[in-house]
């Protein structure tokens, strides 16, 4: 009877074991899908430069007027970051005004929204539309690096004590323990690096060089507080965060800032800011 009772226990252990493995395994795969398979999205055509205004801007030869040229159409646009020297940003190749923490891709050929960074692993753009999918892809790598280690180690250390003696899975069983530990300490310096930028509402690029603003650069420009920056990429809804379905706040081309956030009334700083530009322009 306890031989029957071990039997069955060790069973019943396998498939739990299995059916963990598969919950995991799912969503793994799932995630990757939508990270590799979600196209990065390009600008609203509300961004791109009119034939009219493309004409005006392609004729112009002085710089200045060029550059008063995007202003004005800027003007229509909600965009409040600038270029180093306090231009609008205009992406030549794509002939458009580029929205906030939006920033072309020379692989992908095109403007990507709220751009992280080309990821060769998924071969594709991380931004706006998958940046959620590519966090969770992150984070249940892990989850199955670790799980596949945690459940091969047993048999690994009977290898070692000569428990078991079948030499042909020895490698097998060896090889991949050093494949899931290996790949699980790289993505654990990845996955942390992004749950540092998530919590100060950064992506990699602005990691890099900050945001400028009409008042200068401000790395914090997008930080909204840990549990706002959170929502704005995983939404509102708690129980759809670890899933890989559209979730996160806004439409990428314009994020709620720091600085508009903190002012009692948003509205009115938002004119006032555009007030100076428009001061600056007189004095031109
Ligand atoms: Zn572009
Ligand atoms: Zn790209």
């Amino acid at each position: 009877i306890v031989l029957l009772l071990m039997i069955d226990y060790s069973f019943l252990l396998l498939v739990a074991y299995l059916i963990v493995f598969h919950v995991i395994f799912v969503l793994f795969v799932w995630t990757y899908w939508k990270s590799i398979f979600t196209l990065p999205l390009q600008p609203d055509k509300k961004f791109h430069m009119s034939y009219a205004d493309k004409e005006r801007y392609e004729n112009e030869e002085r710089p200045e007027v060029q550059r008063q040229i995007l202003v004005e159409i800027a003007r229509k646009l909600p965009v409040y970051t600038r270029t180093g020297n306090g231009a609008i940003r205009f992406c030549d190749r794509c002939q458009l005004i580029k929205p906030d923490r939006c920033h072309h891709c020379s692989v992908c050929a095109m403007c990507v929204l709220k751009m992280d960074h080309h990821c060769p692993w998924v071969n594709n753009c991380v931004g706006f539309s998958n940046y959620k999918f590519f966090l969770l892809f992150l984070m249940y790598s892990l989850l199955y690096c670790m799980y596949i280690a945690a459940t091969v180690f047993k048999y690994v250390i009977k290898y070692w004590t000569d428990e078991l003696t079948n030499g042909r899975s020895k490698f097998h069983v060896l090889f991949l323990l050093f494949v899931a530990v290996m790949f699980f300490l790289s993505l654990m310096f990845l996955f942390g690096y992004h749950c540092w930028l998530i919590s100060r509402n950064r992506s990699t690029l602005e990691a890099f060089s900050a945001p400028v603003f009409q008042n200068g650069p401000d790395k914090n420009g997008f930080n909204l507080g840990f549990k706002k920056n959170l929502q704005q990429v995983f939404g509102e809804e708690k129980k759809l965060w670890l899933l890989p379905v559209v979730s996160s706040q806004g439409d990428g081309h314009s994020f709620p800032m720091r600085m508009l956030c903190e002012s009692q009334n948003p509205l009115l700083a938002n004119e006032e800011q555009w007030g100076d530009d428009g001061l600056d322009e007189e004095n031109h």
